[in-house]
């Protein structure tokens, strides 16, 4: 019925995407090399870099209304310029416009610059005014020195992008300027949704809004920029989205088509090695997980390969779960891989499973980039030969020199650390020629994440998956007491650990950063580490952050677990499944600062053994309204799904964290849960698509996906 509205590029005319950025002006290798650190190569990728926040440059402040905090232009005649010697040397630069007087205050400075600052010169400034010595200063502004008195001003808001080192604002406005004016002239970013779908959902063209967005007018409205809701920013969102969904249903057709073994549970009922298992523990398992399970079993049964997820809430219960499908392969004479996005995570689950399994006779190995040399090729070896048959291990598990024997099933645990394209390369790890007409036989594939989402983004977030929730803690938890607290009352924190530790408790005290940053206020792991160590004497305290060493980290943790540390100083590195079940305090400062998804992680560590545990969130007060209704969530609920839930409905203005904070997957310009509220329209659209118009899919893929690993598995 619905037609493109214009035809997509041909292979004929300028397609942006085929355009290296190299072909800008100003733009070398080296630049280029700079651009390409994040994610830009070509001219589209470029437009497709979207400002984060934008500034209004289009009329003139009189200086006598500046004010601290302030972001303005101003206008005036340089009235004396001197290099003054405060605590710090710096150039002084006094602008007068009738109005008032202000300096502009330089601490990095050349020659060169000092002289171009002549008095009597007239200047033109943009910057951010702050109290200094002589008033409302402009410090570091951006600046030009003009020869007419009605040079023209910005007439459009000025963008501000995001920017990495040695890359700058003013270059990324020129080629960004150049980008629109290839596009404009090429016409080369034709509509690929259906003109049904813009009419109905009011869509303006892809051209206009990308336009709008790198250059918007002075009256846009800067607050629904903010909370991403502009009908421009919605406009490519959705596309994206879409080109997303498009292509992990596409990723799934296209594993329809392979074959894998079929491994059906045993008969009747259990098979021998699962009774066995499920004998050997000391609990029953929860109807959730029994339910999981049926499901699992019933896809490996089938001659497709499973493509399975697991959504259970930390303590849920999942290993055991994987450790059940891995049961179901081995009995049917195939390997099974466990692979865990951390060392420290892979060596924890090698450890219980072998414990579980080899009583039963199992064969358990494990793999990581700690395994090295003589050992390595053992393990190796026993892979190779099938002699292995429950294989744990982190990545490792998966480079070129590792084979396996006969891979029935891959699990791999925490899945929002792999990347589509890494479950793909997984995949393909245990793939075998195909016997019959069939493509290649996969292995069949689990995936499980402690991330749970909302319902309506799991859709669109995991469209090449189904879908398993373990929505039930085994019995017998006492949930996490959890505290809000101001950071006035650091203090007494404090020795509440004190206490918690002379009597024989762990505690964690997590930091949302390594480094002190002036500008966030954020309490580091490190400062905190040394200022702990004064504080508490006689007590084992040990840091652990991202930028140690996986050994180092796995050293940690493990002295942790034993004891010999009564107190971990952490970043968010601890957020992923790591099970010390005497630790029953935590306390996480500045909370505000991350998802409430990220934050129910982080406290799933402790309340996993029998003591009552405790979770301080330690905010830096004060907190606004949204912000505290946020957090008190946390203390109403232990539910993960009914915080996720919660944390998409309150997000409002000002309190837009991305998904960056979530742990999910990443976009170029759009967010899963910021665009939350076009999932189901999403879903609609492109079901409909893939019925009428499926010659749209591949350029709506291309567009969006083309470069990334997971396009060329399509
Ligand atoms: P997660 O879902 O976070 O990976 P785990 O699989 O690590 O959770 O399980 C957490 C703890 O709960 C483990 O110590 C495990 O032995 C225990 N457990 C799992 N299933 C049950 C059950 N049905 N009853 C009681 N304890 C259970
Ligand atoms: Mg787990």
């Amino acid at each position: 019925m619905s037609a493109p509205s214009i035809k997509p590029a041909s292979s004929g005319t300028l397609d942006l995407q085929n355009v290296p950025v190299t072909e800008l002006k100003g733009v070398g290798p080296k630049l280029a090399e700079k651009l390409a650190g994040i994610h830009i190569h070509n001219v589209l990728d470029l437009l497709f870099h979207l400002p984060f926040r934008y500034q209004d440059r289009t009329r003139i402040t009189p200086i006598g209304s500046l004010n601290h905090g302030m972001e303005a232009v101003i206008e005036g005649d340089i009235l004396g310029s001197a290099v003054v010697f405060g605590r710090r040397r710096s150039l002084l630069v006094k602008v007068q416009d009738g109005t008032g007087i202000t300096s502009l205050r330089f601490y990095h400075f050349s020659a060169a610059q000092k002289n171009n600052l002549q008095d009597g010169a007239r200047i033109r400034c943009f910057g951010e005014g702050r109290w200094g010595k002589s008033g409302v200063e402009l410090y570091h502004p951006e600046y030009e020195i003009i020869a007419h008195q009605d040079k023209a001003m910005a007439d459009r808001l000025t963008p501000i992008y995001p920017a990495t080192e040695g890359l700058h604002q003013a270059r990324l406005r020129t080629m960004t300027e150049q980008a629109l004016a290839m596009l404009a002239k090429s016409r080369s970013l034709p509509d690929l949704l259906p003109s049904s779908l813009s009419q109905q959902l009011k869509f303006i063209s892809l051209e206009d809004a990308l336009g709008y967005l790198h250059r918007p007018p002075v009256d846009a409205s800067l607050n629904e920029f903010e909370v991403g809701t502009h009908p421009a920013q919605a406009r490519l969102a959705f596309e994206e989205l879409l080109a997303n969904y498009l292509c992990l249903r596409r990723l799934r057709e296209a594993a329809d088509k392979h074959a894998a073994p079929s491994l059906p549970e045993g008969k009747p009922g259990k098979g021998e090695l699962t009774k066995h298992t499920l004998d050997a523990l000391p609990f029953t398992l929860t109807n959730a997980q029994q339910r999981v399970s049926k499901e699992i079993a019933r896809d490996m049964a089938k001659p497709t390969p499973m493509l399975r997820l697991v959504q259970g809430d930390v303590g849920s219960g999942k290993t055991l779960v994987a450790v059940l499908a891995a049961l179901q392969a081995i009995e049917h004479g195939y390997q099974a891989a466990i692979m865990a996005p951390t060392e420290i995570l892979a060596e924890q689950h090698y450890l219980n499973l072998e414990q579980l399994l080899q009583p039963l006779g199992l064969d358990v190995a494990f793999l990581s980039g700690k395994i090295k040399g003589k050992q390595r090729n053992i393990v190796m070896e026993a892979m190779q030969s099938g002699q292995a048959q429950l294989i744990v291990g982190t990545h490792a598990l998966f480079q070129d020199e590792v084979a396996f024997s006969k891979l029935g099933l891959i699990v791999v645990d925490e899945q929002h650390r792999f990347g589509v394209h890494q479950r793909l390369a997984l995949r393909e790890k245990g793939s075998s020629p195909s016997e019959g007409s069939k493509g290649s036989t996969y292995p069949h594939q689990l995936i499980m994440t402690a991330t749970p989402i909302p319902r309506t983004l799991t859709m669109s977030a995991y469209a090449d998956l189904d879908c398993s929730i373990i929505d039930e803690l085994p019995p017998g938890r006492t949930p996490v007491n959890t505290i809000l607290s101001s950071d006035t009352r650091r203090g007494e924190i404090i020795e509440r650990i004190q206490k918690a530790c002379a009597d024989g408790k762990q505690a964690y005290w997590v930091c949302t950063l390594i480094e002190e940053s002036e500008t966030l206020q954020l309490q580091a792991a490190e400062a905190t580490y040394t200022e702990m160590q004064l504080l508490l004497k006689g007590i084992g305290i040990g840091l652990i952050h991202g930028r140690l060493k996986p050994r180092e980290k796995a050293d940690i943790m493990h002295a942790f677990k034993q004891g010999e540390l009564q107190l971990l100083i952490a970043t968010t590195v601890i957020e992923v499944g790591v099970d010390v079940p005497n630790a029953s305090l935590m306390v996480i400062e500045n909370p505000e600062r991350l998802g409430l998804a990220q934050l129910h992680q982080l406290r799933g560590r402790v309340g996993r053994g029998r003591t009552e545990s405790h979770c301080v969130l330690l905010y830096k007060a004060p907190l606004s309204d949204v912000a505290k209704e946020r957090l008190s969530i946390m203390r109403q609920s232990n539910d993960g799904f009914f915080i996720a839930e919660k944390d998409l409905e309150i997000r409002g203005p000002g309190e837009v964290l991305g998904t960056r904070q979530t742990g999910l997957m990443e976009f170029k310009l759009a967010d899963l849960m910021r665009d939350a509220h076009l999932q189901p329209k999403i879903k609609l659209w492109a079901e409909k698509i893939r019925a009428e118009n499926p010659e749209l899919i591949e350029p709506l893929i291309k567009r969006w996906l083309a470069g990334s690993e997971q396009y060329g598995h399509v």
